[in-house]
């Protein structure tokens, strides 16, 4: 079953956010805590109501399901979840997106539930930096996690890093040289215009794509290829003597909404075609009323039908009025 949306593209890709919350508490990405609105525990979905929606949504065409969050390993139950999922017929691939802090402890697990394929965020490779970027001292964890998840084979492991102007910007070339040692695609993320908690604005600390490239030695711009199913939005190239890839995703300077193939799914049930979207689509309710399968199914299929030709952000002075920030959509 294929769903194809108004705009012809094929919607095969939902992302699951598992919770709001969140052991780092990074800058760019939420108001500091005391201004994050965090959902009631009764609004969350269940791991059954969750596993009923991810069902659905594999009915209704949906192959591919990545885990988020907030930070998803802080929920308990997290890595059972996955082993739910990937019991699902017809589910093709299931990945997790995650900061690593407890990553160390739950790759083996994991891997067993039946992930395969991993992205950890990582903005900067030194101590003090982490800390003050995400308001703890966790660098150690986080290499150690994805260490640990090498070993283990999890493969591809894709690191992200969001790149701001005068905070980490001076590690993109740094960054890209950690692929001529370790077969990981690192994949540098123009910021977003969210709601943050940096106190500066959106257009002092975002770096366009091209800049951030510039940052690169001996990075061959002719030899970026297209972004493809297999890398997502991001495009790739390989260093001279690499054994992992670099990769530029750029929401913003190249945006690439015309193959957006993507659903996401709040913790709370609700979804959203775009990671911009300014309304939401209810499935708590009818799932929490009893609705029957076909019904849930028919809500992605309609669900599919609304999404919008493209972000507009460009258009829009670089605002996002979302009412959720990032940390509540899973990015
Ligand atoms: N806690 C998990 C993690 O850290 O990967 C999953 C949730 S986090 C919201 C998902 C991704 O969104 C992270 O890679 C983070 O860097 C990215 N992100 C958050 N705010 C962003 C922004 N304003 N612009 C670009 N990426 C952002």
């Amino acid at each position: 079953m294929n769903l194809v949306d108004s705009y012809g593209r094929k919607v095969d890709y939902l992302r699951i956010s598992i919770t709001d919350t969140c052991n780092l508490n990074c800058t760019y990405c939420s108001p500091p805590f005391s201004g994050r609105a965090h959902l009631q525990r009764a609004e969350i979905l269940s791991y059954e109501e969750l596993t009923i929606l991810a069902e659905s949504a594999v009915a209704a065409g949906i192959s591919k399901i990545r885990i988020t969050g907030g930070e998803p390993l802080v929920r308990r139950g997290a890595v059972d979840f996955c082993r739910m999922l990937s019991g699902i017929d017809g589910l093709a691939d299931l990945s997790l997106t995650t900061n690593g802090i407890r990553l160390a402890e739950l790759a083996g697990p994991l891997f067993d539930a039946g992930v395969r394929r991993l992205n950890v965020s990582l903005d900067t490779l030194r101590r003090d930096r982490f800390a003050t970027i995400t308001g703890r001292d966790g660098l150690d964890r986080v290499l150690a996690g994805i260490g640990r998840a090498e070993a283990i084979g999890f493969d591809p492991i894709k690191i992200n890093t969001v790149v701001m102007r005068g905070v980490n910007h001076d590690e993109v070339a740094e960054l890209a040289g950690w692929t001529c040692k370790k077969p990981y695609q690192v994949r540098f993320i123009e910021l977003m215009p969210f709601q943050n908690g940096t106190g500066t604005p959106h257009r002092e600390l975002y770096m366009p794509i091209r800049e951030i490239m510039s940052l690169i030695p001996g990075i061959n711009c002719s030899r970026i290829g297209q972004a493809d199913t297999s890398s997502g939005p991001a495009r790739l190239c390989v260093l001279p003597g690499a054994i992992g890839k670099v990769g530029f995703i750029a929401p913003l300077s190249w945006h690439f909404c015309g193959s957006c193939n993507r659903l996401r799914l709040t913790a709370d049930g609700k979804i959203r075609t775009c990671l911009f979207s300014q309304t939401e689509i209810d499935l708590k309710t009818p799932l929490r009323n009893g609705a029957a399968k076909k019904e849930l199914i028919d809500i992605f299929r309609d669900a599919v039908q609304t999404k919008s030709q493209g972000h507009r952000l460009n258009e829009n002075a670089f605002q996002c009025s979302s009412k959720r920030g990032m940390y509540a959509i899973g990015g």
